[in-house]
């Protein structure tokens, strides 16, 4: 039985003045023994936001391949252990689309930060057009495909399904879609890593909200959310962590 997962990504978003949210986010999320919640935030934050997060995991949204070096404005996975980070996004669409990440690379930032002792969050997902096309499947396997280390199993990797065009939309798959995805993301990583990937979980992200979470969150496969907008504060976040909470008994 795998836990839920619900983590926050707050992109380029947050401040000091954000740490009364992440404060009553983890004072909620420690009301909810029975799910694991996070918030990965901007590197400029990390520190602060696990000083005030408690036991509430603090993440970072991206993380460098190398362990130092001239990699000029880049964070490696040992200077987010000492900011304070547990887990960190990699893979994320945004970063494959602005930062042309290939997946060569996603593969060598999650060993890096596992290397590390982070937790990893590896993103995958098709275009409007791929999925159009009837490839979304066959984009999410060969993303995992490039991507996952050899040695990945639950302890320390979880998935996130992002496709890319429910991103920040308020566009959804249905819950057949979500469904016949996820099937096939476990399919693939028990194709890689045999009857470790039973272990691992499969977030769903993109416009994932208080009002569609009871209904993605029950979906067979979908072992929590990766969500974006809807984690910037208390008050649109806490309620998708109790529709975990609420999908977990
Ligand atoms: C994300 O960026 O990971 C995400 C899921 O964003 P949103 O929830 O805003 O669609």
């Amino acid at each position: 039985m795998r836990r839920k997962f619900v983590a926050g990504n707050w992109k380029m978003n947050g401040t000091r003045a954000q740490l009364a949210e992440v404060r009553a986010i983890a004072e909620a999320a420690a009301k909810l023994p029975q799910i694991d919640a996070a918030l990965c935030v901007p590197f400029t934050l990390i520190a602060s936001a696990a000083d005030a997060a408690g036991a509430m995991p603090i993440g970072a949204q991206d993380v460098h391949e190398a362990e130092k070096g001239a990699h000029t404005g880049c964070v490696s996975a040992a200077m987010l252990v000492e900011a304070g980070a547990k887990l960190a996004i990699v893979g994320h669409s945004e970063r494959r689309a602005d930062q042309n990440e290939t997946g060569h690379a996603i593969w060598a930032k999650a060993a890096a930060a596992h290397k590390q002792g982070l937790g990893v969050i590896l993103c995958v997902g098709e275009t409007e057009s791929e999925r159009d096309a009837c490839r979304a499947e066959r984009v999410v396997q060969a993303q995992i495909e490039e991507s996952l280390p050899e040695d990945a199993d639950g302890s320390w990797l979880t998935l996130a399904y992002e496709p890319r065009w429910a991103i920040g939309t308020g566009r959804t798959p249905t819950p057949e879609e979500i469904e016949a995805i996820h099937a096939a993301i476990r399919r693939k990583l028990t194709d890689l890593i045999g009857d470790r990937a039973d272990g691992v979980r499969i977030l769903y992200g993109g416009s994932l909200n208080g009002a569609n979470a009871a209904a993605i969150l029950a979906v067979e496969n979908v072992d929590g959310g990766l969500i974006g907008g809807a984690s910037l504060t208390a008050e649109k976040f806490v309620p998708i962590l109790e529709a975990a909470a609420a999908s977990s008994r």
